[in-house]
């Protein structure tokens, strides 16, 4: 009998169970997937730390969760700066200085803020509906034309008026000549990958992959206290009340027998016919100096069942169906649902590790 059985080892899951056993608990993870670490999975090719579902870089403002994963992996001092290339042209991101200063041949952000402000000044865009205007709001026609509509449009499938704001409000804008993607006080890439975090935090616990909680279930729900759900919360209901929207991604990697083919680990393609989103050369999160390299395109595509879901849309919709799926959970007894699936949000590794541990308090009672 376990007192728990957790659905998904990535890292929601692997929090969650590492905490449970600390606590005393049996515990059993299992994943539908032939690996531990779910998303954050990375595989070594010519020994490069490939990043398999996506490039992914540690950042945090929250000096806990910045303890808490330094207690399971070393850091080193990466910083995320991506370029963006637009037909031939070539601009540093987030939006800032740089960006502006390539657009206008400008100095001083006196110029930069003015040139906005004129673009913008007929739009009376006061309260931003929508990514489209939340994204002129802020940095202007030209930004908004060449660096953000294609690139979205491409990324998620939808038209800009139909996005929520708040995706665009995850970068960064800066009047400064400083290129860090994030503002966040703590970021790195782990040494050596992410996979061997989700290892120690397993470490001792039994874990199954490639075993499919629907499967399992039908044969060994008598084993089972409680369950911990990482997977989509609409598959957990058999779809009953509709159908959650997400974005996937297809991943073509190869060798290139070249030591550095773009000089930077992330360079985005914000032209609409470029048709994938972005470029990942993965040696560079690590400061490789392996004598070949990797790369991986990302292409976006809408989900279907039978591939994997990345992106919870999180417009108005599809969190209305997910209110209502959420009803259903509450309603569920013995079931603690979490992640990006679980909970349908757009989080990011350091949220995912607060809302696990805050489950953990919730559940162990120690608010
Ligand atoms: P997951 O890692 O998806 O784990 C869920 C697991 O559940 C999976 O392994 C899955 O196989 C398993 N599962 C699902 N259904 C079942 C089932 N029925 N039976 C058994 N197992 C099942 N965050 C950052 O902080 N920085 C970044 O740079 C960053 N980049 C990203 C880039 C991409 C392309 C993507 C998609 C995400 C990125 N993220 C980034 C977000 C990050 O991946 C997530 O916050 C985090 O990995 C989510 O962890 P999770 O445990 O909720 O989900
Ligand atoms: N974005 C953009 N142009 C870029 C990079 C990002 O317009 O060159 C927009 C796009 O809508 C994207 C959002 O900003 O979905 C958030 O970007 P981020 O890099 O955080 O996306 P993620 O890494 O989560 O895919």
């Amino acid at each position: 009998m376990y007192d728990y059985l957790v659905v998904g080892a990535g890292l929601f899951g692997a929090v969650f169970a590492h905490e449970a056993k600390k606590r005393g608990k049996k515990v059993l993870v299992i994943d539908k997937r032939d690996h531990i670490a779910g998303n954050i999975y990375c595989e070594k090719v010519e020994d490069i730390n490939v990043h398999k579902y996506g490039a992914h870089i540690f950042h945090t403002n929250d000096k806990a969760v910045w303890d808490y994963i330094n207690q399971f992996a070393e850091f080193n001092n990466y910083i995320n700066s991506p370029v963006a290339v637009y037909k031939d042209e070539l601009y540093n991101l987030p939006f800032n200085m740089n960006t502006f200063s390539r657009l206008w041949n400008i100095k001083t952000p006196a110029e930069a803020k003015k040139i906005i402000a004129d673009q913008i000044a007929d739009l009376n865009l006061t309260e931003p509906k929508n990514l489209e205007e939340q994204a002129l709001s802020l940095v202007g026609r030209d930004v908004y034309e060449k660096l953000i509509k294609g690139y979205t449009e491409k990324q998620w499938g939808r038209s800009c008026t139909e996005l929520p704001a708040f995706i665009i409000k995850r970068l960064p804008l800066r009047f400064t000549f400083d290129n860090n993607y994030f503002n966040a006080r703590y970021q790195g890439i782990p040494i050596g990958g992410y996979t061997p975090i989700i290892e120690k935090m397993l470490d001792g616990i039994e874990v199954l992959t490639s075993t499919d909680y629907f499967e399992w279930i039908k044969t060994n729900s008598d084993k089972v206290n409680k369950t911990v759900f990482t997977g989509q919360i609409d598959q957990f209901f058999d779809y009953k009340l509709g159908v959650l929207e997400y974005r996937s991604v297809r991943f073509e990697t190869e060798v290139l027998d070249t030591d550095n083919f773009q000089g930077n680990a992330v360079v985005n393609y914000t032209e609409r016919s470029v048709p994938y989103t972005r470029i990942i050369e993965h040696k560079h999160f690590e400061f490789g100096t392996q004598p070949k390299t990797v790369i991986s395109k990302e292409y976006s595509s809408e989900w279907k069942p039978g591939i994997e879901p990345y992106y919870p849309v999180n417009n108005e919709k599809n969190n209305k169906l997910y209110e209502e799926y959420k009803k259903l959970a509450d309603e569920t007894p013995n079931v603690i649902f979490g992640g990006r699936l679980g909970h349908y949000k757009y989080y990011d590794m350091d949220k995912v590790i607060d809302v696990a541990l805050a489950a953990v308090k919730e559940e162990f009672g120690e608010n």
